[in-house]
């Protein structure tokens, strides 16, 4: 087939390292990308692996590959000097974005693509995730994953476990070995007497994983079907079996997909088993989920190492509690209301208005973002007229939810009226009123102490119940290391001393001795450690953050002919300096040629432990089609090449 043939140029331009290098004379720049991560290993006569910012695979038969996954599509240029003239088929592990960016112009070129079974629709029907309000909106589940294909790539084949194909000197099987997403497969590669496994992300080197975020999801035990969103390391069993099937299989080699080629696979499977069973240990020892679902942790009773739980202690008469709402009554009956997550909120406090329990409503206090605290608060703020308070973190989210992309978010808009810094204090009746960043259960968190008749009360929201922390939905961005996260939290705890904690879910009131305090921070400084030794990364932050790269505004409305400014924020999770580098990918639809050109890169230096940003203008084509479109991300960071590691949407 002539299409098939491709000169080196002809590649390149296809494959898109230089397709928009060709045309615009930044091609010098594109090909030094391309070769600077040029480099393979042949594992066999017919086998070779490229080390791109994923691990390809390559089966030859004369001047002909077939390959496995595709990444970016920088794998042409190795082909070239491979003199392979052809690729007859490309097969992918899994749907994530960072797999198989590359695949469309291959798909073009005539190159057969082959996906699992169970994860077609996230190749050539992705329109239909992206337009769904239910993957953008109140969001708890998180499948499929959101790293999918901005725009759909046709499928010709699919396949299912046990299935074998055999192409030129090579037999490849078929194993699911779901985990690290609900459909991953892995191949079994037998060619010149060896058995070589390409496993996609199930395991990334020995004993680690690419990331922690993926395997977030819900579970069953016994009757009880936990949704995602409770679902910490949720997908750790299904991953274990999976390294099991692997296993089993005796491969001489396994190849990841990110990570180093492992030649002995049962140590490091064995490795990362033994980490993730710490790891989940460490998780459950001080998880506020044991308040919630103790069912759920039977197999963890009496576990002396495990952080006691205390009683609960019976809230004091100044405060009354609705679904997610506490309200604080001063001595006159005037009422501070605590988030308003239903229109049911508002109706019981206008009857306590009219019962003359409450003699006025004079503020609104906001907790954090997440949609059973604020989705009433339109209502709320129609009915009585009175100023919203909130920490900035919270305030930014809950005042312009369009520009953010977080679990549970409400599409509601609150209008805020004073954004708190953190320590700010003021008197409101007999209290003294004392505001906190309190990033806890997600990072766009309050808290507030209320100090008055001889009470020291803190609201934490949702960030800890009496068995712990709140920390079950990796998506809600809790950092580890000390003075982030939760260990700021406790830190605060253990300098205020409140008489009394309060969360939004739980009646009872509650504290924490110094000793748990010890007990949790202690906890927290190990996870930093274990959770930091089962990533590939310097920090377990990169792991657990799946947003640590991330577009503001995530999502924003233009017009056609105009242009939009999209800011690439990243934090840096690690102890150095870091320089960024991104792009923006633009819609091949916005090209007459339909291919996908991007913007220049922009480049900033991020301090330690700092969050930085760059900025980068889209101009819009005045022949733009209405519609929503998927803006990826071009990342390089530190060594890291990261294609397509994040998206903004523009809507037109
Ligand atoms: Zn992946
Ligand atoms: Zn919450």
């Amino acid at each position: 087939m002539e299409n098939k043939n491709l000169s080196r140029r002809v590649f390149l331009h296809r494959v898109g390292v230089g397709t928009l290098g060709l045309a615009t004379g930044s091609l010098g720049q594109s090909l030094a990308v391309a070769e600077e991560s040029e480099s393979i290993t042949r594992l066999t006569e017919h086998l070779i692996v490229y080390h791109g910012h994923i691990n390809v695979g390559i089966v030859r038969d004369g001047n002909k590959a077939f390959l496995i996954d595709c990444g970016d599509g920088s794998v042409a240029n190795v082909l070239e000097d491979l003199e392979i003239r052809s690729v007859d088929q490309v097969i992918f592990t899994h749907h994530h974005r960072d797999q198989v960016c590359g695949a469309h112009p291959l798909a073009v070129g005539g190159t057969r693509i082959g996906v699992p079974a169970a994860e077609r629709d996230y190749f050539d029907k992705v329109a239909d995730y992206w337009n769904d309000p239910k993957n953008r909106w109140h969001v708890y589940c998180f499948h499929p994953h959101h790293i999918m294909l901005a725009e759909p790539v046709r499928v010709d084949i699919t396949f299912s476990d046990g299935d074998v194909l055999r192409w030129g000197p090579a037999k490849i099987r078929v194993l699911t070995t779901p985990g690290h997403t609900d459909g991953s497969v892995s191949y079994l590669v037998e060619v010149d007497g060896q058995k070589v496994i390409f496993s996609g992300d199930v395991i990334a080197d020995e004993g680690r994983v690419w990331d922690i975020h993926s395997l977030q999801k819900g579970f069953r035990r016994g009757n009880r079907q936990i949704r995602d969103y409770h679902g910490f390391l949720g997908a750790r069993t299904e991953l274990v079996e999976s390294l099991g099937r692997l296993k089993s299989a005796k491969p001489d080699t396994l190849v990841p997909s990110h990570g180093h080629v492992m030649t002995d696979p049962i140590k490091a499977i064995d490795k990362l088993i033994q980490r993730l069973e710490v790891c989940y240990d460490k998780y459950v020892s001080i998880s506020a989920l044991r308040h919630y679902f103790p069912e759920l942790f039977v197999d963890y009773a009496d576990r002396k190492d495990h952080m006691v739980i205390r009683k609960g202690k019976t809230p004091p008469t100044c405060l009354r509690h609705y679904g997610t709402t506490w309200i604080l009554l001063s001595k006159d009956k005037a009422a501070l209301v605590m988030d308003c997550g239903a229109n049911s909120v508002v109706r019981k406090i206008r009857e306590l208005i009219d019962e003359g329990e409450i003699s006025a409503v004079e503020g609104l206090w906001v907790t954090h973002y997440h949609d059973d605290h604020v989705d009433a608060i339109p209502e709320f703020q129609k009915t009585f007229n009175c100023p919203c308070i909130t920490d900035r973190s919270v305030a930014r989210v809950i005042s312009n939810p369009l520009a953010w992309r977080l679990p549970c978010v409400s599409p509601n808009k609150a209008r805020v009226d004073r954004a708190t810094n953190d320590g700010e204090s003021w008197q409101w009746r007999e209290f003294k009123m004392t505001a906190y960043h309190l990033p806890g259960q997600t990072l766009y968190h309050s808290g507030l102490l209320v100090e008055g008749q001889g009470l020291r009360m803190l609201f934490v929201g949702d960030s800890f119940t009496a068995s712990g922390i709140d920390d079950y939905c990796t998506s809600n961005r809790n950092w580890l290391g000390r003075g982030v996260g939760f260990d700021r939290c406790i830190a605060l705890i253990e300098k205020l001393k409140p008489t009394h904690i309060f969360n939004c879910h739980v009646k009872e009131a509650f504290d924490f001795t110094p000793e748990q305090c010890h007990f949790m921070r202690a906890n927290l400084a190990e996870r930093e450690r274990t959770f930091g030794e089962l990533v590939l990364w310097d920090h377990a932050n990169y792991g657990m953050d799946e947003q640590w790269v991330r577009c503001y505004p995530y999502e924003q409305q233009a017009k056609a002919g105009t242009r939009v400014e999209l800011r690439v924020v990243v934090t840096n999770h690690s102890k150095e300096r870091r320089t960024l580098s991104c792009r923006a990918v633009l819609p091949r639809l916005w090209d007459g040629r339909g291919t996908a050109a991007s913007t220049n890169w922009a480049k900033a230096d991020i301090p330690a432990k700092k969050e930085g940003e760059v900025a980068l203008t889209l101009d819009i084509p005045a022949d733009a089609q209405p519609g929503r479109y998927v803006i990826p991300i071009d990342v390089r960071y530190g060594t890291w090449n990261l294609p397509q590691f994040t998206e903004g949407i523009v809507t037109v």
